[in-house]
């Protein structure tokens, strides 16, 4: 089971509050510490001397820069599809996820290491992988692992638009009927989560669960679409698993925390 879990605060994310998504972990995991943090980076140069603290943060701009990904092409398609870069897409800085989490990795403490513990580090900036035989970069709301990190731009961005939709959309469009394309966007948009959503907590709480099931569990998704575990590569499974009324864990994922309660050892 896990000892502690650590939240770092995305601050930039528009009504996040990683309170909230702690207290819900509390609840679920009594014999799990869970503590709260500023944002990764900020808290991590804390803990140096602030003669080093320059000198790292250029370390680590250096090795962030590295990883940025500025044309959202793939690189084999590059000679024949125009370049689109993060700004086009109105996506802020895009990373690719393993090497950022590689750069994140060797900045935690020896003694906060290991599968014990869990790091959960809320981040604005995108990320995701290229994918063989895809034209364009892929993004990803997740990236499991020391640390996990959860971009909250991914939560909008990263799940594809209901086929329905993008299909209409770009019928409207294409007709040049712009103000029936934004008609059809609101009414989209009270539907799938937005930007500056109020429900980003619900969603930030279910990637949590995530990532606290992989770990704790080895259990990665769950067939029940209400349960946060059920994967969402749509906004239409997102809403659905962390958004609707009956959204909530499964009996069988329930089970297995109250379970793993009644299983840990009585405080002496
Ligand atoms: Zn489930």
């Amino acid at each position: 089971m896990l000892d502690r879990i650590f939240i770092y605060d995305a601050p930039d994310a528009a009504g996040l509050d990683i309170g909230v998504v702690a207290r819900r972990l509390d609840e679920l995991l009594p014999d799990t510490e869970v503590e709260t943090r500023t944002d990764f980076f900020t808290w991590r140069l804390g803990q140096f001397e602030p003669g080093q603290v320059a000198v790292l943060t250029e370390q680590i701009a250096e090795r962030l820069d590295e990883r940025e990904v500025h044309d959202l092409v793939a690189p084999e398609r590059r000679s024949d599809l125009e370049p689109v870069t993060p700004d086009d897409r109105d996506l802020g800085a895009v990373y690719l996820a393993e090497p950022l989490q590689d750069v994140l990795r060797a900045m935690l403490p020896a003694e906060e290491r290991g599968v014990a513990n869990l790091h959960l580090a809320y981040i604005t900036q995108c990320i995701g992988r290229w994918v063989a035989e895809e034209s364009y970069f892929r993004l990803q709301i997740i990236r499991h692992g020391e640390p996990t990190i959860i971009s909250t731009t991914g939560f909008v961005e990263a799940p594809a638009l209901p086929r329905e939709y993008a299909f209409r959309r770009a019928q409207l469009v294409g007709f040049g009927m712009e103000e029936a394309a934004e008609e059809l966007d609101a009414r989209f948009a009270g539907k799938a989560l937005g930007h500056a959503d109020a429900r980003i907590n619900r969603v930030a709480t279910g990637f949590a669960l995530k990532a606290v099931f992989r770990q704790a569990f080895a259990e990665d998704g769950c067939d029940e679409p209400t349960c946060p575990l059920h994967p969402t590569a749509t906004h239409d499974e997102l809403a659905r698993a962390y958004l609707d009324d009956d959204s909530r864990l499964c009996d069988r994922h329930a089970r297995m925390l109250t379970d793993a309660g009644r299983d840990a050892p009585e405080p002496s």
